[in-house]
């Protein structure tokens, strides 16, 4: 029985026999929905700024942490993200070698507190700090509303011009290669 169904059912209340799942939603919060609702809808990756200390914050928050005020709406995030660390995955959640090596990085963008952590789609002997590199996301239809609606982050120059978004937004809105469709489908983000 599923955790759901048990919230349904009086003897489901009462007695649990076997594992206990672990269900449980998560909210995005304020500032969370807003991120997630414009990354879905337009590929675009918002912030908020605070007036006050001229601060934008990304992925962004509800408060500035540096004069606690509240933060209002910022604009997306504009140009490349730089890499800033860069990590090779040799084994996967499940303990098994992977195929082929994964390369994760800390992104920045100039003149915003905070990154993201994503997926870097360069090979690992060429994946280092100070890279140029862009989003490629999943197409619209195909987006849910989570960080995995980007499929990774590919260098500038990869990315044809044709398949960059609208205006207003510097991301690109498919995956760079044929190759990519099958990694996009795939449970892992
Ligand atoms: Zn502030």
């Amino acid at each position: 029985m599923t955790a759901p169904a048990r919230r349904n059912s009086a003897t489901g209340l009462r007695s649990w026999k076997g594992d206990v799942e672990a269900d449980y939603r998560y909210t995005t919060g304020i500032a969370g929905e807003r991120f997630f609702t414009e990354l879905r809808e337009h590929g675009r990756l918002v912030t908020a700024r605070c007036p006050a200390c001229d601060r934008t914050y990304l992925p962004p928050r509800i408060y500035c942490e540096e004069c606690l005020g509240p933060t209002a709406d910022g604009p997306p995030v504009e140009g490349p993200a730089v890499v800033e660390a860069v990590t090779v995955t040799h084994i996967d959640v499940d303990g098994t070698r992977r195929p082929t090596p994964e390369v994760w990085a800390i992104l920045r963008w100039d003149g915003i507190h905070g990154g993201l952590v994503h997926r870097l789609a360069v090979p690992a002997n060429r994946a280092k700090p100070g890279l140029r590199v862009r989003p490629v996301l999943r197409p619209r239809g195909a987006r849910v509303g989570n960080l995995t609606d980007i499929v990774e982050f590919a260098p500038q120059g990869t990315i044809p011009k044709g398949r960059l978004a609208p205006r207003g937004s510097t991301i690109a809105d498919t995956p760079t290669r044929k190759a990519r469709g099958a990694r996009t489908s795939g449970k892992r983000a």
